[in-house]
């Protein structure tokens, strides 16, 4: 993999680019200043406590060396042309997530699942997603792996651009004398924020066990799920840190076992 596209696997002299983890055009939308710091968190996962200092990228410096040239070029820049008119109201606040026509939410899902692996790989994590999911995107036709989720919501914001990630996970049951497991190697949520549109994609590994939200905070995007996902009520207080909002947003997505 070490000198393979992410996406498709290509390799060989010449054949990767460094590929921008924030699109060129929506760096140029959010009118970053040159030396702006793209905020990054990282929490652990048994407490809910940031496990080390943010990390501060340069965020024009920011960029993913394992992205081959077709891809690049092809279908990642196609994805990037059709999900630009529909992101640029959400992240202005010009019209709101819930507006999304069910194909406009599809790109968006698409999008948000895409740019969170651009992240999530570029960072020092323990745990990065697994590659099979970033070749699930792959072409035109790539859908997100069966089973991962993207759900958003709209709000103020402290800064143009933030980054969240973390292992925590409220887990619900039924059954009280249920035990679990702790939190398996292949789940992950990666929070990311554009101005007022915030975006958390989402997976765990048991098809048995769904994704579950907190009532009036986050709103599905992707799959549309005929039924809803279940939810739950959270006393939210939202701390005054510059990612306070996009943390609360990404750790309190639960999952409920059966
Ligand atoms: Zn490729």
């Amino acid at each position: 993999m070490a000198n393979s596209c992410l996406f498709c696997g290509a390799n060989g002299a010449g054949v990767l680019t460094n590929e921008h983890v924030i699109p060129q055009w929506l760096l140029e939308h959010l009118d970053l200043p040159a030396n702006d710091m793209l905020f990054q968190g990282v929490a652990s996962s048994a407490t809910d406590t940031l496990i080390q200092s943010p990390r501060i990228h340069s965020t024009f410096n920011f960029v993913q060396g394992h992205v081959c040239e077709k891809c690049n070029t092809g279908w990642m820049s196609r994805l990037e042309g059709v999900a630009r008119p529909i992101l640029v109201p959400l992240i202005e606040k010009e019209r709101t997530i819930e507006s999304l026509a069910l194909e406009e939410a599809d790109i968006v899902g698409k999008w948000a699942v895409k740019t969170a692996y651009m992240h999530s790989w570029t960072s020092p994590l323990k745990r990065p997603v697994q590659l099979d999911q970033l070749k699930a995107l792959l072409g035109d036709g790539g859908k997100p792996f069966a089973g991962v989720g993207v759900f958003g919501m709209q709000s103020d914001f402290k800064k143009q651009s933030a980054y969240f990630q973390t292992g925590f996970w409220p887990q619900l049951s039924k059954l009280e004398e249920k035990r679990f497991d702790g939190i398996p190697d292949e789940a992950y949520k990666v929070g990311l924020q554009f101005r007022h549109l915030y975006l958390l994609t989402a997976f765990w590994p048991n098809p048995m066990s769904v994704l579950t939200l907190v009532k009036d905070l986050h709103i599905p995007i992707f799959p549309v799920e005929e039924d809803g996902l279940p939810d739950y009520p959270l006393d939210l207080t939202v701390g005054d840190g510059p990612v306070d909002q996009l943390a609360l947003l990404t750790k309190w997505l639960a999952v409920s076992h059966p």
